[in-house]
């Protein structure tokens, strides 16, 4: 494997200024291979992954372990966001219709486009300058910080991954873990770099000096700003809520002390009542930290009324579509259930591999594949799909229960029809269905491969003819023995 020798598609250079909205994730994914190959060959990225596999995973094991009703609750979950998907229109109506009686308003975007000029024009309504964010993927997903920034608005994140990330101009990793690539040294030199009012001298070998620093660079942000943006885990149809979880307390700052609230949310976040909500918040911190609950769950119900001692005096909630109605209905609808937890990718041996960026879009990992080709287009992401093992393990922790495997074999037929796969592959594929097709060729074939794959002395094999990509990075065993089929008609005789 070469070692790097540019840096990722898709991540840029603080030096470079703000990044354009297509190198904030959108329609870098079809650079995987390249973002793949670099990540496999950097070195300190290696290092923060194999950290990531032994506290994420084992923290999931052990939450889940310590709750014996963890599969009932997981089917309550599945079985709350499949009735939703079914009536959806009614719940965001409904949602929509508490939202305004309680002095709140909706806004319903198609697209990324509409959804960040919306932002824009409610932030030019109150004349900010600044805005604080919370945590949303949504946000990610308009790119809504380039946006501001290009017309004159400084988002600041509040997130401590999330601050860190932006410090360094680069894109979360990790949808719960958005700095999980950055070391502790990394997040000191950060700091030295762009707090650069402090004595460059202090000690920040500390993780408690680290986060008491950007403690004290954030309270002033809070207070200065002028619009709070927040994502929502939850949309709430009964009140017209929207409820987020933080472990900082940063979303309850960014929601109630700025003059107006944003909330960024995908239409799928609808569920019926606050009760279906903390039920599902049950299998939520369990798959994504590891907690049995989050530290801060806030709920937000409209704006500040006359006797509330604080809260914005607006409140705005951004609906967006951008392609999730277009999977109703289809063989991708269940990814709609997905509530952002991330274990999919804590267990994944190919994000395990290569990290979150490579990706190259907002959504990494299993969950990343499946949805960024429904997102962002097919053409652009087709190596996603291919980015799996097929082990399953992605599935089976989904408290969910999204079938993620299926899903990622479904675009990799998607992509077989739609002539996107390249012209070699499609043949091999037509070739291996003919030859199924006829298992009398197929035992013949096979058995002539298996002969033909026995000779090398070595044991190992550094060429495989149709299978350069493969031997490009490593050997592939020499075949021993006999074939299945072989040994199965050999069993099988009395
Ligand atoms: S697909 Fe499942 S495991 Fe992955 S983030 Fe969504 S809910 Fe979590």
């Amino acid at each position: 494997m070469n070692a790097p020798t540019a840096p990722f598609v898709g991540i840029s250079d603080p030096a470079q200024g703000p990044r354009s909205p297509s190198a904030v994730g959108h329609g870098v994914s079809d650079q995987f291979k390249h973002n793949a190959d670099l990540a496999l060959g950097d070195a300190k990225l290696q290092v923060a992954l194999a950290e990531m596999r032994s506290s994420f995973k084992g923290r999931n094991e052990a939450a889940r372990k310590g709750l014996p009703e963890f599969q009932a609750l997981s089917d309550h979950a599945k079985a709350i966001k499949q009735h939703v998907l079914a009536n959806l229109d009614y719940y965001l109506e409904r949602f929509e219709a508490k939202v305004k009686a309680a002095g709140g308003q909706v806004h319903w975007c198609n697209d990324a486009a509409e959804a960040r000029d919306k932002v824009l024009a409610i932030c030019r309504s109150a004349g900010a300058r600044t805005v604080t964010k919370g945590k949303t993927m949504v946000g990610e997903e308009i790119a809504i910080n380039h946006h501001l920034e290009a017309n004159g608005i400084l988002p600041v994140e509040t997130d401590l991954g999330e601050y860190i990330i932006q410090l360094r101009g680069e894109t979360p990793s990790h949808i719960i873990a958005p700095a999980i690539h950055v070391s502790k040294e990394g997040v000191a030199d950060t700091f030295r770099a762009h707090h650069t009012d402090l004595d460059p001298a202090r000690p920040l070998s500390e993780i408690t000096a680290m986060l008491a620093e950007a403690r004290g660079k954030l309270r002033a942000r809070f207070l200065a700003a002028d619009v709070g943006i927040t994502g929502a885990n939850f949309l709430i149809a009964e009140t017209g809520s929207s409820v987020i979880v933080t472990n900082e307390g940063n979303g309850d700052l960014t929601q109630t002390l700025p003059k107006i609230h944003i909330v960024l949310a995908g239409i799928e976040k609808v569920v019926p009542t606050l009760e279906d909500a903390t039920a599902i918040f049950r299998v939520l911190a369990r798959s994504a930290t590891g907690q049995e609950m989050s530290v801060y769950t806030t709920v937000s119900t409209g704006p500040r009324r006359a006797h509330d001692l604080d809260g914005p005096g607006e409140y705005h909630v951004i609906l967006l579509d951008n392609g999730r109605s277009g999977v109703l209905g289809t063989e991708f609808e269940d990814m709609l259930r997905c509530i952002r937890c991330g274990a999919c990718m804590d267990h994944c041996p190919v994000y395990h591999a290569i990290g979150g960026h490579a990706y190259g879009s907002v959504y990494p990992g299993p969950i990343g594949a499946v949805l960024t080709p429904a997102l962002f287009g097919l053409a652009h992401s087709k190596d996603l799909p291919n980015a799996s093992t097929l082990c399953g393990r992605c599935e089976s922790v989904c408290p969910m229960q999204i079938p993620l495997p299926k899903m990622l074999r479904q675009w990799r037929e998607r992509s077989f029809e739609r002539h996107l796969a390249p012209a070699r592959e499609r043949w091999g594929i037509k070739a291996w269905a003919w030859l199924a097709r006829h298992p009398q060729i197929y035992r013949g074939a096979m058995a002539l491969a298996a002969r033909l794959l026995r000779r090398p002395a070595t044991g190992r094999i550094r060429h495989l003819p149709l299978g350069g990509a493969w031997t490009a990075g490593r050997d592939f065993p020499a075949a021993s023995g006999r074939t299945f089929q072989e040994q199965w008609r050999r069993r099988a005789r009395p």
